[in-house]
């Protein structure tokens, strides 16, 4: 199939379209980028990559990193995970206090903010030098070293994350913290500010579509029950309270980011990851949905 030209196509059918999403600006630094960037890369298990725009641009990849802490923790932890953070879509915000209180500190899922903090905690029990370490594995998935934290961002988040301390407070009255709530928070942060292009984020989520393992470098990072149990929780629960929305149009396991981006599996095909920063009513690229939602509609390429 000649992706590049089906991208291109429907980038020009959405020019046609007013985009009616707003950039992040909850904190400077997420508000200074360029709203028309946009770019898309596809990238299969059998290694072939198609490109269009600022597919190489690195951009703030905020939510979709819980991904990232989220494996990274279940393959250090046996599934007593679960006794602190839940499996269900919340229908709420991604930073949602109320459910807290019913659920008596444990969140619905590890992609919600407060889910993503347990996990965080999790880490940092179970780590020497969580930052470092989370760092490197994503080193390790994408194959490029340069990846790294963006100090500023992280320091603005940590500034401006009143809603994320009162969550991580919240919790902590509960017992569902069990470190100091510095260190989880700036592990936190820190994994928020985490830049990437379409084409690491694409390349890194890969093993997710190759049942847990990274096929350039054959390392098995997840189990294949696992690996369905993570393609399962992004299907559920990678878009907040528009997870439906995303299975219903689009039809694939996903991750978005409040930076604009969203990264999509298809388990045993491919990896695809678009960028375009305004963001629609739910945190969610207002682009970034409609282009997911035609290229699965035209390319007949979802997973139902
Ligand atoms: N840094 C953001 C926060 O914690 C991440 C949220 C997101 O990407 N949805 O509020």
């Amino acid at each position: 199939m000649d992706y590049e030209k089906i991208f291109k196509h429907i980038y020009e059918e959405l020019e046609k379209i007013e985009n009616k999403g707003q950039v992040a600006d909850y904190i400077p630094e997420l508000s200074m980028v360029d709203p028309n960037s946009f770019g898309v890369q596809l990238t299969t298990v059998e290694g072939e990559k198609y490109a269009f725009g600022d597919s190489n641009i690195r951009f703030s990849i905020q939510s979709i990193a819980k991904v990232f802490s989220y494996v990274l923790a279940y393959s250090l932890v046996k599934s007593d995970l679960w006794d602190r953070v839940g499996v269900e879509p919340s229908g709420t915000a991604f930073n949602s206090l109320v459910q807290l209180e019913n659920d008596r500190g444990v969140p619905r899922n590890p992609f919600i903010n407060a889910g993503a903090i347990v996990i965080c905690d999790i880490l940092v029990s179970e780590l020497q030098s969580p930052k470092e370490e989370v760092l490197s594995f994503i080193h390790e998935l994408s194959g490029v070293n340069s990846i790294n934290f963006n100090h500023t961002i992280a320091k603005s988040e940590r500034a401006n994350g009143f809603i994320n301390f009162a969550l991580v407070n919240f919790m902590k009255s509960f017992g569902n913290i069990h470190n100091d709530i510095d260190d989880v928070m700036d592990l936190y942060f820190n994994i928020c500010s985490i830049e990437m292009s379409c084409e690491e984020l694409s390349n890194s989520f890969l093993f997710l579509a190759n049942n847990g393992v990274v096929p350039y470098s054959g390392a098995k990072i997840l189990s294949s029950s696992r690996t369905k149990r993570a393609n399962a929780l992004m299907q559920t629960c990678g878009f907040y309270d528009e997870a439906g929305q995303f299975t219903f149009k689009v039809g694939l396991p996903g991750k978005s980011g409040i930076g604009g981006g969203i990264v999509a599996v298809h388990p045993m095909k491919y990896c695809i990851t678009v960028w375009s920063p305004p963001l629609n009513s739910k945190g969610n690229s207002y682009k970034g949905m409609l282009f997911l939602e035609e290229f699965t509609t035209q390319t007949e390429l979802s997973i139902f």
